[in-house]
Parts: structure tokens; sequence; C-alpha cells
């Protein structure tokens, strides 16, 4: 599955945000530092009203959402590059993720201990990615060593890694992230396998006030327009209020987010943010028994896109019958679909979008 790792200095509200997310006491939030030992990991349903859509048509008994891993990642300090804390867990944790959210605080309590003795988001920010800039800085510098040798035999994978590499150096010297780097669509592959921390992309939560959950707040602007500059998202979220929410139940969390002026639970933005930040896309199956959704990676065809159902239908497959989400509604479901001529057949080389309702053809 897909991975989102959950970082941010100690004390802003991490594992306040996981354990909304994941609705456990797995991860109890504590005002001390380092109290996150070992990473936790929570799946979550990614939340999408046309899942629901589709299943009230069809008449389906089940509805089953899309998933996605949270990771709440060992708190991370000022000199986590030179090992302090908790940091060559933290690094070697956030190596693993497809993609960072960044949870900054945004909120004033001062009976909450801020690290640095102060709330300064933007400044937060740039303490941890100065840390990770630091460790990609110093792996780069140990891999281009250890190209040395193969360089001088002339080995072509050898000269690409060193050429990628060096762009790597030149952005990080510079103190700016990898994800600054513009990389060719034919190296994005060798990229990727650099497994650059500053080259995941990023996702700014602003862990606001209370009061300002609707609306966000001084500091959650600040963030935005940093996030803005740098081709990051963001997104304001109170992490004290999701902890309350997730305890209620479907009517009391309606009424409680009326109250607060919230037209859903910030998480499920979060999520959806999460879910647009790693460039997936859902496909539906949709039937009597069930409805469900499936994830895949932007750009995927119909093949591989079987193959996330089952191994099988990837090996042995034939065609797609294909009916895009808003026919599909629009026609009243799948036989108002085929009578309208709305339903597609589609072979291997077609680009699964965002939305399609598929029944998948294969030869076992
Ligand atoms: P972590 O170290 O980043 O995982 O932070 P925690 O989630 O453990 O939170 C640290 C402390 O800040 C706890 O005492 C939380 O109750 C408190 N806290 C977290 N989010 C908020 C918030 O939105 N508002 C306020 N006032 N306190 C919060």
């Amino acid at each position: 599955g897909f991975k989102c790792g959950i970082v941010g200095l100690p004390n802003v509200g991490k594992s306040t945000l996981f354990n909304a997310l994941t609705r456990t006491a797995a991860a109890q939030a504590a005002n001390f530092p380092f109290c996150t030992i070992e990473p936790n990991v929570g799946e979550v349903s990614v939340p999408d009203p046309r899942l629901n859509e589709l299943a009230r048509i069809a008449g389906s008994r089940q509805i089953i959402p899309a998933r996605l891993t949270f990771v709440d990642i060992a708190g991370l300090v000022k000199g986590a590059s030179k090992g302090e804390g908790l940091g060559n867990q933290f690094l070697a944790n956030i190596r693993e993720v497809d993609a960072i959210a960044h949870v900054l605080r945004c909120f004033e309590d001062d009976d909450v201990t801020h690290v640095e003795g102060r709330v300064d988001p933007i400044a937060d920010a740039q303490t941890i990615e100065t840390e990770l800039m630091l460790a990609d800085l110093e792996s780069v510098e140990r891999r281009l060593q250890g190209l040395a040798r193969r360089l001088k035999s002339g080995d072509k994978e050898a000269r690409d890694q060193d050429r990628l590499l060096r762009m790597a150096a030149e952005a990080l010297e510079q103190g700016r992230p990898a994800r600054t780097v513009a990389v060719a669509e034919e190296d994005a592959r060798a990229w990727r396998a650099l497994q650059l921390l500053t080259a995941k992309p990023v996702l700014y939560v602003c862990n606001v006030d209370e009061a300002s959950a609707a609306t966000g707040n001084a500091l959650s602007e600040k963030v935005a327009a940093m996030a803005a500059e740098q081709g990051a998202a963001s997104v304001v979220i109170s992490a004290a209020i999701e902890e309350e929410i997730a305890q209620l139940d479907d009517a009391e969390r309606a009424e409680f987010l009326a109250e607060l002026g919230l037209s859903e639970p910030g998480l499920d933005r979060l999520i959806r943010a999460g879910y647009e930040l790693l460039g997936l896309r859902t496909y539906f199956t949709v039937g009597p028994k069930e409805a469900r959704a499936w994830t895949i990676k932007a750009g995927t065809r119909a093949p591989q896109a079987a193959g996330v159902i089952h191994g099988d239908f990837e090996r042995g497959f034939i065609r797609a019958e294909t009916i895009a989400y808003e026919d599909y509604v629009a026609c009243g479901g799948e036989q108002g679909a085929k009578e309208a001529g709305k339903m597609r057949i589609e072979g291997k080389n077609y680009e699964v979008a965002d939305g399609d309702v598929l029944h998948f053809l294969f030869n076992t």
C-alpha cells in the first residue's frame, strides 16, 4: 500500500492527530518529547462520496473504501542528522514512506512546552527541512565516493547515478531540498531509487487552536504562503478537535461539526490531500454484493489496474468494460449506461481514469 509519514518536532500534535486518524489509543499523546518511540502504523479509509452514491444506485450490500497508510514517525529534533534524539531511527523510517505530512504547531498554549520555547511554524519547518537536507547531503556524498571505481570502468548505470547525485548535491549545497531539482522523465525511476528524504512530496499540516479550526489563523496563513512558494500543499486542522470528533457517533458528529462551522472533519481533507499528494487515483467495481474503491497511481493502464485486485486479472487480462462515474450516475446505473451507449470496451493500453467504474474480463 501507499504510505504517508507524519513528521514534526516534538509536542506539535503528531500523536494527537495520529490517534484521531486511527481512532485507537495505541499512540498515546503526552506532553513529553520522544514519547513516540516506535513508528506507529495506521490504516485509514479514504472518504469518497462517489463510492456511497454508486453503492446507493447499485443497491450494494457492502461499501469498501480505498485505504491509505499513515505512519507516525518518532520525534525529530535539531541535530537529528548527527544522531541527536531519535535521529537515525527517524531518518530510516522516513526513507520508507512515499510522502510526508509535516505537522506544524500553529496554536498557542502555555501548558504545552515548545522544544524551542516559542511558537514559530516557519522556523520549525526549516529546522526539520535542514536536518533532512543534511542527512541527504551526507548520503549523496557517501554514494558519490562509492561510485568512483565503477565510473572508471565506464559503467553506464554508474554514470547516470553520478549525474543525478551531482544534481542533488548542487541543490542541497545551496540549501534547497532535492524536490526542487527538475528531473527529466527518463531519469524519474533512477531518481526515485536514490530515496532522498527531501525529494519526497510534502504536505504541511497546520495544527491550529480550536477557535481557528474552520478559518485558520495568522500562523497557518504564513505556512500556506510558504507552501505555495515551494509548490507544496497545506491543510488547516485542529488536532484536539479531530480527536474529539473521532470519538463521537455519526449524529453527534454532524451536530458538532455544524457548531464549529465545518462541513466535514478536517481529517477527511487531510486524507484526501495525502491521497492527492501521492499522485493516486481511484477506480470502482460495483455490484449488488459490494461497491469498492481501488487505488492506482495516475497513468496506470488497465491490466496493471486489474492486477491491484488480483495477479490473475493482470496476467489473463482481455478487456475492461468501462463506464465513467458521471455516466454511471446520469444513466442510473450499469444497465442504463449500457443502453445509452456509455459503456466502452477498453484494451490493454487503456489508461484508467479517476472515477472509472470497471468490469474486467480475463482468461484463467
Ligand atoms: P507530538 O509530540 O507531536 O506527538 O505531540 P502530541 O500529540 O503528543 O501533543 C503534545 C501536547 O500538545 C499534548 O498535551 C496535546 O494534548 C497538546 N495538543 C495537541 N494538539 C493540540 C491543539 O490543537 N491545541 C492544544 N491546545 N493542544 C494540543
